[in-house]
């Protein structure tokens, strides 16, 4: 991690939820995933899934770091079977950057369901 990369992963809200300094409502975590409700739910159900390691966006995901894809689309796997929303279909999200709203720069995996979703995905 670069010099700068660390000093705002200490400031990393989500860092702090992953090392348990801050408090949430966990849904799942392996050894390289970490998983919690969102604390502004846009659907009955809204998870977030994180990698461990820092990594600020997509644009950031270098090719050792790839296999984090893998990881966090099959905790989305998992994570929907256990909340029940497997059968009844669910989104993922990525938001990069300003034009997407981005607001928290530590890569992370939106996953929406548990009610019927708008065919629209710009809003
Ligand atoms: P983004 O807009 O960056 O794609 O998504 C960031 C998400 O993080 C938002 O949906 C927002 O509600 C959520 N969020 C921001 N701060 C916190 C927090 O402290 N705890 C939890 N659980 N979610 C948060
Ligand atoms: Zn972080």
């Amino acid at each position: 991690m670069r010099p700068d990369d660390k000093r705002k992963a200490k400031e990393c809200i989500f860092c702090k939820i992953i090392q348990g300094t801050l408090p949430t409502q966990k849904v799942f975590e392996n050894e390289r995933v970490f998983a919690f409700k969102d604390i502004s739910p846009q659907a009955p159900v809204h998870v977030l899934i994180v990698p461990k390691k820092h990594i600020t966006d997509i644009l950031d995901v270098r090719m050792e770091d790839a296999s984090v894809f893998e990881n966090l689309f099959l905790a989305a796997q998992h994570i929907a079977a256990q909340l029940g929303i497997a059968g009844s279909g669910f989104r993922t999200v990525f938001n990069s950057g300003d034009h997407a709203c981005q607001t928290i720069y530590h890569l992370h995996l939106h996953l929406l369901g548990g009610t019927q979703m708008g065919g629209s995905m710009t809003g």
